[in-house]
């Protein structure tokens, strides 16, 4: 596959910015190595051998490119648009995190560091990390705070056999704002040699971009095997969005089309009104402010007083969104769209029962937007939704939602083995 082009209308300035958004707002301890990676990622960016090694590491070792599914029964079942998916579920570990992961690996290994850090709140972006460590012999510690641990066993299980040091944070909730904190205190001491490995389009300059850049993958592929498959480009292109990173990643494919339409679906929760739920841009509450290392639209009240966020999923529960997507809102290049829990399961039940596929709960968001539009559109028109994960992680939310009494019999029956 050929190397993204060096120089996208849309790129960021070399400050960070995009338009109004991203930058890079950190204490002055982090400059120094903050200005490293952007050489490195610099330099690996200019690179087209860079480019050629991460493509084959990742046809090597990760699947890809993962396959474009033509979904004809969903296509008949809403009788409109024909539906797409692309397969990031595909993926070694399961979701599109294997991208970033990897990509990030391979610049700590150029600019020769030993150890890599990260944060992680569901579990997925330690598993991921602590994946590329085993494979790139790096070492790795995951932060992870107290009440996430416990309520993710067996990713924590799997980050231990992957060698990595899963590090308990006690302070605040104990969740992953905590996390956050705590792997900037170890960055802040450790620099010299160790990579913090940031899971999203989020934080600062370079990470929106680099991240992005290693995702772009998907939409490079997704544009090729759309022209092989259909011949023609997508009317619509539909991604979930928690920090952006997925969405990112398939609309930097498509960015240059302006026919396309690139749709961003936010966390709806529990509906807008409720205040439960992760809608930045949708839920039009999204204020622009700075935290976390950069400048984007955040959920927070007039005071700057952050607000708690909710999901069903896990992966769309964040305060902030990438800053590139909220540059593509501003332009009008994007548009976001929110849909409720209750929305996502049925998507989910939908798409399990006529495709034999199981999207993660966050992916389930983009389907679920897509659904509302199908059959609304004619059978000439082409929907393409990214399917950024697979299901199988989401078992517990998903039978509770669902309310599976062989579930629960087999929930009982283990507590009683168990003697819980
Ligand atoms: C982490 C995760 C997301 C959300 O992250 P983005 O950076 O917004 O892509 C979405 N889908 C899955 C399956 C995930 O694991």
């Amino acid at each position: 596959m050929t190397k993204p082009p060096e120089h996208s209308p849309w790129a960021p300035g070399p400050d960070g910015y995009y338009g109004d958004f991203g930058g890079s707002f950190t204490p002055e301890i982090l400059h120094e190595t903050l200005a490293e990676l952007r050489t490195a990622f610099d330099s690996a960016w200019r690179d087209p051998e860079f480019w050629n090694s991460y493509v084959e590491l990742m046809a090597m070792y990760a699947g890809r490119p993962t396959p474009v599914t033509y979904c004809e029964n969903l296509t008949q079942r809403f009788g409109g648009a024909r539906i797409y998916v692309k397969r990031e579920d595909l993926n070694h570990t399961g979701a599109h995190k294997a991208n970033n992961v990897m990509g990030q690996g391979m610049l700590v290994q150029r600019m020769g560091k030993k150890r890599v850090i990260a944060e992680t709140g569901a579990g997925q972006h330690g598993v991921a990390t602590a994946t590329m460590a085993a494979r790139l012999g790096l070492e790795c510690t995951i932060y992870m705070g107290e009440v996430d641990i416990a309520r993710q066993h067996p990713n924590v299980f799997w980050m231990k056999q992957l060698g990595a040091e899963v590090v308990a944070v006690t302070e605040g909730t104990r969740t992953l704002k905590d996390a956050v904190n705590a792997c900037l205190r170890d960055w802040a001491d450790s620099m010299d040699d160790t990579h913090y490995v940031l899971g999203t389009a989020c934080g600062p300059h370079p990470f929106p971009q680099m991240v992005t850049y290693f995702q772009s993958i998907i939409g490079h592929e997704a544009r090729r095997q759309m022209l092989d498959a259909v011949g023609r480009l997508p009317d619509r292109v539909y991604a979930c969005v928690g920090g952006g990173s997925n969405a990112s990643g398939i609309f930097a494919g498509f960015l240059d089309d302006s026919a396309v339409e690139l749709i961003g679906v936010e966390a709806g929760g529990k509906g807008i009104a409720t205040g439960l739920h992760a809608s930045r841009i949708a839920g039009g509450q999204g204020r622009p402010g700075v935290a976390q290392g950069y400048k984007t639209l955040f959920l927070q009240n007039e005071e700057g007083v952050m607000q708690d966020t909710y999901s069903v999923a896990a992966g769309l529960d964040y305060i902030g969104i990438g800053p590139m997507l909220a540059h593509l809102h501003q332009k009008g290049r994007a548009r976001f769209e929110s849909v409720t829990d209750a929305e996502v399961i049925e998507a989910l039940r939908v798409t399990i029962r006529n495709e034999g596929i199981i999207p993660a709960l966050e992916s389930s968001h983009a389907f679920a937007a897509a659904f509302r539009a199908a059959s609304s559109l004619s059978s000439d028109e082409v929907i393409l939704i990214n399917q950024s994960g697979r299901g199988d992680k989401d078992i517990f939310t998903v039978a509770d939602a669902l309310d599976d009494d062989d579930w629960k019999n087999f929930i009982r029956r283990k507590s009683t083995e168990y003697g819980r």
